[in-house]
């Protein structure tokens, strides 16, 4: 459900040493309009880092746009000079009697809020200029215990005639193609809708000109952006413009896809709770993924500059998407960048502990592809990395659906950089990244075009797999096969290297045994997706659980009957006391069965399927 209304429900009221003064209010003849000036000044300390102050101010009927500027300045003890890591940043934004008008962080030292588009400022909503009480609100980023800091917000109120008040235009449905199939894109890119360097246009050039099939625009809290997104996409043909919002609280940045309103961004403010704003984004159909979550930055010393996910609250259910590379996988000339590293050791915490949660990458470009490393050294163009993504169909759902399934992998090398084909086998089962798959006996096959000259290597359960480390991908196209026989639930997925760089990350393929090795109430069963389980219903399999593995041939070969009733385990049907119909040796070695057989695990685990009449099967490779 997409809500109209972008409202905030939030409003702040920081009990702070706030002094503001109205220094001037005066009308006055400026080409045939009236100007009116006000002047709110005050001062913010150490009290107010991390919080919002809101200054209040009343605009007339009539008023068509606002100009707004801003300075601060500060006194510290050993003087303003006497600075520490940082210096102070006071952010600024606006808001109009019913709801957020534009936020622009310490990007933009002046703007104006205006009934039309053309006479607005990137970052702030066009429309109509409400009469009633507005609030510039000034966010505290950073600032020394021992500073104070003087701020001097100065507005102007214009009554000019402009057009006719701009209309958010209602969200549309977008797709490019239909076709089922792997599409290459950026999701985090920044534009002059919060602190990008270029506008919109030379983001989606940049975008369309290196070939990708997607780009998600991630202005920081901005929804300027995104009004704009629906008449931009004709120009686009080819190109799906994403919707996206990086929500930037002081203490870490997520970005947000496909939803179609503010997101509220106090996450220092008392009562913030994350996880009802991550509800609220699942609620409207929204996604989040965690932006460059290990960044060290979530604050430092005396300021913030909230980099870092900080939220140690975080229900990680919540959480779809993580960004494991973000930037260049390589800085300064050839050291690898160790904050990607540590965001993949804390993904793979976060799978460990059962969180299934895909990993994607970004490039956060600002400079609409044009930067360099030799002026920035954290530069990364537009799709550096990409996202790859087997999406059903080249649509904002389609791309989201996809990614959330974990059919996704990053290509930190760039759109023209290698490709992988990474799936798994057992007997009539497939899977590819993302998926779970079942089996005794599982083959997983790599296929890499255009990656020789890497290494590869296989990741399983978060540590590199013996045996499958660093193989030399020494052919293009290149082709490796492996199985694995799973004692227990698990993951495997892929790195390739460059050099010392990353070039390639894969989300891992899940995957879990036959249920008869490892019990009858795992907890694995949780890992199967829900067409698995669906499917199982569907063929009325019949899993068997035993103290050998021949002995399922032999049941297979023998038939077998149910002589007692099922029981329920977790949520597996279970049915105890089978007895085999006949003895001898089977086709798998199986010597004389004496005795009841300890169990038998049917699945599927519905009322329906427990009275199938097909004969038992496994689907499994033997
Ligand atoms: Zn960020
Ligand atoms: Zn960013």
């Amino acid at each position: 459900m997409r809500r109209w209304v972008y409202g905030q429900a939030f409003w702040c009221q920081v009990a702070a040493t706030l002094v503001w003064t109205v220094v001037s209010c005066l009308a006055g003849q400026a080409h045939g309009s009236d100007v009116r000036h006000l002047v709110l000044e005050g001062d913010v300390t150490f009290e107010d880092l991390g919080h919002y102050v809101r200054l209040p101010f009343d605009v007339p009927q009539g008023t068509t746009s606002i100009a707004v500027s801003y300075t601060y300045r500060w006194d510290a003890a050993g003087g303003a000079e006497a600075r520490g890591l940082l210096d102070p940043v006071v952010d600024i934004g606006i808001y109009d009697p019913e709801k957020f008008r534009g936020w622009s962080g310490s990007d933009k030292s002046s703007f104006v809020v205006a009934a039309t588009k053309e006479a607005t400022t990137d970052s702030y909503v066009p429309g109509r200029i409400l009469p009633g009480r507005w609030h510039v609100e000034l966010g505290v980023a950073s600032i020394r215990r021992d500073m104070v800091i003087h701020y001097s917000v100065d507005i102007e109120l214009r009554d000019d005639p402009l057009g006719p008040p701009f209309v958010p235009p209602p969200p549309q449905d977008v797709v490019i193609s239909r076709q089922a199939r792997w599409y290459v894109g950026d999701l985090h890119c920044h534009s002059t809708h919060s602190d990008g360097q270029y506008p919109m246009e030379e983001v989606f050039d940049y975008a369309r000109a290196i070939g990708l099939d997607f780009i998600a625009l991630t202005d920081h809290n901005s929804f300027s952006h995104m009004l704009y997104l629906g008449e931009m996409q004709a120009d686009y043909p080819d190109l799906l413009l994403l919707r996206g919002v990086e929500l930037t609280t002081y203490r870490g940045h997520a970005n947000v896809f496909d939803l179609y309103r503010p997101v509220d961004y106090h996450g220092t403010e008392k009562g913030y709770d994350i996880n009802a704003v991550m509800e609220g984004i699942h609620e409207d159909g929204g996604f989040i993924s965690a932006n460059h979550p290990a960044h060290p930055f979530a604050r430092v010393g005396e300021g913030y500059i909230g980099l870092g996910w900080a939220y140690p609250e975080t229900r990680w259910d919540l959480m779809d998407f993580f960004e494991v590379v973000n930037g260049p996988s390589v800085v300064l000339g050839g050291i690898p960048n160790v904050l990607n590293s540590m965001a993949i050791l804390l993904w793979e915490g976060l799978l460990s502990a059962g969180f299934k949660i895909t990993a994607i990458g970004g490039s956060d470009d600002h400079k609409a592809g044009h930067g360099s490393q030799q002026t920035d050294p954290l530069y990364s163009p537009i799709g550096m990395p990409a996202t790859l993504v087997y999406a059903e169909e080249l649509s904002p759902s389609g791309i989201l659906e996809g990614l959330k399934a974990g059919h996704a992998y990053v290509v930190a090398e760039g759109p023209d950089g290698p490709r992988i084909d990474f799936t798994a086998r057992s007997g009539v089962r497939t899977a590819m990244v993302g998926d779970t798959i079942r089996g005794r006996d599982i083959e997983f096959i790599v296929e890499i075009i255009g990656g020789a000259g890497r290494t590869l290597t296989f990741w399983k359960d978060g540590i590199p797999w013996v045996g499958h480390y660093a193989v030399a991908v020494d052919r293009d196209p290149f082709t490796y096969t492996c199985r694995l026989r799973p004692l227990g639930p698990g993951r495997l997925r892929l790195e390739l290297h460059n050099g010392p760089s990353l070039s390639a990350l894969t989300n891992p393929i899940y995957f879990a045994p036959e249920p008869p090795f490892w019990g009858p109430d795992v907890g694995a069963a949780s890992t199967v997706p829900e067409e698995a389980r669906t499917a199982s219903r569907r063929t009325g399999e019949l899993v068997v659980f035993l103290p050998a593995f021949g002995l399922i041939a032999g049941l297979k070969r023998r038939g077998c009957k149910r002589t007692s009733g099922a029981r329920w385990v977790g949520r597996r049907r279970v049915l105890p006391l089978f007895r085999s119909g006949a003895t001898g040796a089977g086709s798998g070695g199986i010597g004389r069965q004496r005795g009841p057989i300890s169990q038998v695990i049917l699945l599927p685990f519905s009322e329906g399927a427990s009275k199938s009449t097909k004969p038992p099967s496994t689907t499994g490779r033997s």
